[in-house]
C-alpha cells in the first residue's frame, strides 16, 4: 500500500515539476497558464499528450522536440523529478500513515505543497528575469492563511495566532508599498523584503534570520566558485526555504 502511495506521489510530484517550467515562462509575460495548450518555443508546434507526460516524454524522446529535433534543457527533466522526489520526502516526513483517517496532517502536507509551488515559481522566475514575482506571493499568502485559520478552527497552535497575524499584517504593508513603488525601476531589495515577509509567514523569524544569512553565504561561495553568472537573492532564499523545512521535518521524524 505504502509503495503505491510513493509511486503516485512520485508521478504527482512530477506533474507539478511540468507545471513550474510553463508557469515559470508565462506568468512575468502576464499568460495564461491554465487553459492555453503548450508548445515548443522554437517551432512552435502545439505539444501532444505523449509529449506532456514528465519524466517518461523527456525520456522517450531523447531530450529533443519531437517535431523540429531542438534539444529541451536537461533542466526541466531534472526539476520534473526533483519535485517527485520531493513530494514522496515530504510526505514521510510528515509521518502521514493513513491520508483519509488523518485530515490534519493531510492539511499539513496540502500546505507544504503550496508552500513548494510558491516558492519554487519565485525561484524560476527570479532566475530567468531578475524579479520577484509579488502575485506568486499574494497566492503564497493567500493559502497559509487557509491553512492558518483551519489550525484556528481545530484549536491547534493557538499561542500563534498573534505572531501570525502580525506576520501576515507586515505582508501586506510591505506588499502595499510593494505596489505603490512598482513604477521605480530600482526596486529589488524592497521585492526580497517582501520574500522576507512571506517566510517569516510559514516559518519562525529565528529561521527566517537564518535563511537570510545562509542564502548570504551561499552567494559568497557561488561568487569564488563561479564567474559564470550571478544568482539572485530571490531564487537563493526561496531554494534555501525549501530545503530548511524538509530538513527540519526529517529530524524531527527521525527523533521520534
Ligand atoms: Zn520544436
Amino acid at each position: 500500500m505504502n509503495v503505491f502511495i510513493y509511486i503516485m506521489l512520485f508521478i504527482m510530484g512530477t506533474f507539478f515539476g511540468s507545471f513550474f517550467t510553463l508557469a515559470v515562462y508565462r506568468i512575468p509575460l502576464g499568460k495564461d497558464i491554465t487553459h492555453e495548450r503548450s508548445f515548443c518555443p522554437t517551432c512552435n508546434h502545439k505539444l501532444g499528450a505523449w509529449d506532456l507526460i514528465p519524466v517518461w516524454s523527456y525520456l522517450f524522446l531523447k531530450g529533443k522536440c519531437r517535431y523540429c529535433g531542438e534539444k529541451v534543457r536537461i533542466r526541466y527533466f531534472i526539476l520534473e523529478i526533483l519535485s517527485g522526489i520531493v513530494f514522496v520526502i515530504a510526505y514521510v516526513s510528515y509521518n502521514i500513515q493513513n491520508v483519509l483517517l488523518e485530515p490534519n496532517k493531510l492539511a499539513i502536507f496540502i500546505a507544504f505543497v503550496m508552500m513548494y509551488v510558491t516558492l519554487i515559481l519565485v525561484a524560476g522566475i527570479d532566475k530567468e528575469y531578475r524579479k520577484i514575482n509579488a502575485s506568486v506571493l499574494g497566492f503564497g499568502v493567500i493559502c497559509q492563511s487557509i491553512y492558518m485559520l483551519y489550525l484556528c478552527m481545530i484549536e491547534k497552535e493557538n499561542d500563534s495566532i498573534y505572531r501570525y497575524t502580525m506576520y501576515f499584517a507586515s505582508f501586506i504593508l510591505v506588499f502595499i508599498v510593494f505596489k505603490v513603488r512598482q513604477k521605480n525601476k530600482s526596486n529589488y531589495p524592497l521585492q526580497v523584503g517582501l520574500l522576507f515577509t512571506y517566510i517569516l509567514c510559514v516559518i519562525d523569524w529565528k529561521a527566517s534570520l537564518m535563511i537570510v544569512l545562509f542564502s548570504f553565504l551561499d552567494l559568497i561561495i557561488w561568487k569564488c566558485v563561479s564567474k559564470k553568472q550571478k544568482l539572485p537573492w530571490g531564487f537563493v532564499m526561496s531554494l534555501c526555504t525549501i530545503v530548511y523545512v524538509i530538513v527540519e521535518n526529517g529530524i524531527k521524524f527521525w527523533m521520534i
